[in-house]
């Protein structure tokens, strides 16, 4: 709306000679461009109709006064943010504050001096130029940050459709006959395809943060056994180095609670893989202890500590930054993207908690980090869980040969999969997009349909609503279970799935067992 360099004023006064007064006070400054009236009602239908920089505003007029003027303004929204200056003779404090509660943003007193008038005026110019450059400024950091999450997530996207192929190949060639050195290249292939899936999960992670689009789960879980399970994983990893971790649990832990097992695991491993990676020789000490317990909820603390190469004073003070690596040369030695910490401070302040460090050069590190559980029981755990050990003692399902309908419009995705489902000794049909999937439901019988979400001409979630569509009008019982695979793994993405009525998902790149944990689930 702003029409040209000039700073537009418009001035409200009945009195005439107050109007030439200030026109001419302005006339002297050359970057000032004056429009008067003489009431309420004109100042209104100007202000509505051009743009102004500041309005300065008498009090007392006959018909409206000043203040009916000043709440009509501030009122609609393309006049609301004018600042307004109340010319007045009213100056009590009484009238004074009545003028900023109406949304003044300052007054001058009649008499006023030529001096007082154009410094506020200027003042008030400037203080909304910036605070203009400032929303400005916000709006367009806004968009980028908005743009850079959506990149960022298409990106994880493309990155991980390959992976697939390479994780799911070398899983399925690793169960082919093999020569020993053939057994070893195919391991080296699978850790270093298995390390780039970790940066790129980190990135994505740390996308979705900044993006204000991580969201936790409130789940009850027993903390006990997710930490003994962590450890018997990490163990594994530390036996390369022979360094033994130990875990000790306090006393008034406790042992049901609820809230974000994955991300609570996130955190407590990234920790002790470093742990592991810094230390040469000595040992790993893992401890959780309740600090207090108020309202239902319980402050864990958690220490990490090691027997490793320490960081130094400054080091220290560049941790927990994006992209932040104490030195150069530790990178060289060790690998890492310097995100793993960035993204536990963020989870573990999302848990209302924080995170720091304590160290020693050449002695030893100690991370801790506290984080907020609602207390839970055994009973909200077993109702929980309840389903899943149903399936998991059926053991005999596993074993049933399946027909399955795969709809992926991927061929090398395609390839992976159906190598895999064949070697589980299942039968597989291919539908190379969302309508085909649906044709082929139609016509064949199948157990189960694994449906890849973005495709070509019908995309899976489509593919999925005209599916239950299908069933209901036939009034059948049963539905078919159909399970999403796909890359993008976002809590709002598993949102969509289920609403178009899918049963469950597995991200991409997937194993071989995670196949069969499916079928234990959704199949008789
Ligand atoms: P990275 O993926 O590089 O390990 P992190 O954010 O997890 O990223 O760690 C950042 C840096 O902090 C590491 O590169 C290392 O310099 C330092 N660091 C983290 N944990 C330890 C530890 N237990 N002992 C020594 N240095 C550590």
């Amino acid at each position: 709306m702003k029409a040209d360099k000039k700073n537009k004023i418009l001035v409200v006064d009945d009195m005439d000679i107050n109007l030439e007064l200030i026109k001419s006070v302005f006339d002297l400054e050359r970057n000032f461009s004056l429009v008067t009236v003489s009431d309420g009602k004109s100042a209104i239908s100007k202000a509505k109709t051009n743009y102004f920089d500041l309005i300065l505003l008498d009090i007392m007029m006959p018909e409206m006064d000043g203040y009916e003027v000043c709440k009509i303004l501030k009122s609609y929204p393309t006049t609301k943010n004018i600042p307004i200056i109340f010319l007045t003779a009213l100056n009590s404090p009484k009238d004074i504050k009545k003028a900023f509660q109406y949304g003044a943003v300052d007054y001058i007193s009649k008499p006023f001096s030529i001096e007082e008038l154009t410094a506020r005026v200027n003042l008030h110019i400037s203080l909304k130029r910036t605070t203009e450059e400032l929303i400005e400024a916000k709006r367009n950091a806004e968009a980028a940050a908005e743009a850079k999450a959506i990149f960022l997530a298409n990106m994880s996207h493309e990155l991980r459709t390959p992976m697939n192929g390479i994780i799911g190949m070398v899983d399925i060639l690793k169960r082919t006959e093999l020569t020993e050195a053939q057994h070893e290249y195919l391991n080296i292939i699978e850790s270093s395809g298995e390390n780039l899936l970790t940066i790129i999960n980190d990135i994505l992670d740390l996308s979705k943060i900044e993006a204000g689009h991580m969201e936790l789960e409130s789940i009850t879980f027993s903390l006990k056994d997710e930490l003994r399970r962590v450890m018997n994983i990490m163990q594994i990893i530390a036996d390369k180095k022979r360094l033994p971790i130990i875990l000790n649990i306090g006393k008034d832990v406790p042992a049901y609670v609820k809230g974000d097992p994955v991300r609570l695991k996130q955190i407590i491993i990234n920790l002790v893989n470093n742990a592991i990676k810094f230390t040469e020789k000595g040992s790993i000490t893992v401890s959780v202890e309740n600090l207090d317990t108020k309202e239902e909820k319980a402050r864990l603390l958690f220490k990490i500590n090691d027997t490793g190469i320490g960081i130094s004073p400054e080091g220290q003070k560049k941790l927990f930054q994006s992209f932040s690596q104490v030195d150069k040369s530790t990178t060289r030695k060790y690998g890492g993207t310097g995100l793993g910490l960035m993204i536990s401070r963020n989870l573990t302040q999302m848990m209302g908690g924080d995170i720091g460090v304590e160290s020693v050069e050449s002695v030893g590190s100690t991370f801790w980090f506290y984080v907020f559980l609602e207390l839970s029981d055994e009973e909200s755990y077993k109702k929980r869980h309840q389903e899943g050990e149903e399936t998991d003692t059926d053991k005999t399902r596993v074993h049933v040969k399946l027909k399955i309908l795969l709809a992926e419009d991927n061929k090398i995705n395609q390839k992976v999969a159906v190598l895999h489902l064949n070697n589980l000794g299942h039968q597989v049909d291919i539908a190379n997009n969302g309508r085909e999937a649906v044709e082929k439901y139609e016509n064949i019988g199948y157990d189960l349909i694994f449906m890849d979400v973005q495709m070509p001409e019908m995309d899976g979630i489509e593919a999925c609503k005209k599916i239950r569509e299908i069933e209901k009008k036939s009034g059948g019982m049963k539905k078919i279970p159909i399970i999403a695979m796909t890359a993008n793994t976002s809590e709002e993405e598993r949102k969509k799935y289920v609403k178009a009525g899918m049963d469950d998902y597995v991200s991409k790149p997937f194993k071989q067992k995670e196949l069969i944990a499916l079928f234990k689930k959704y199949t008789v």
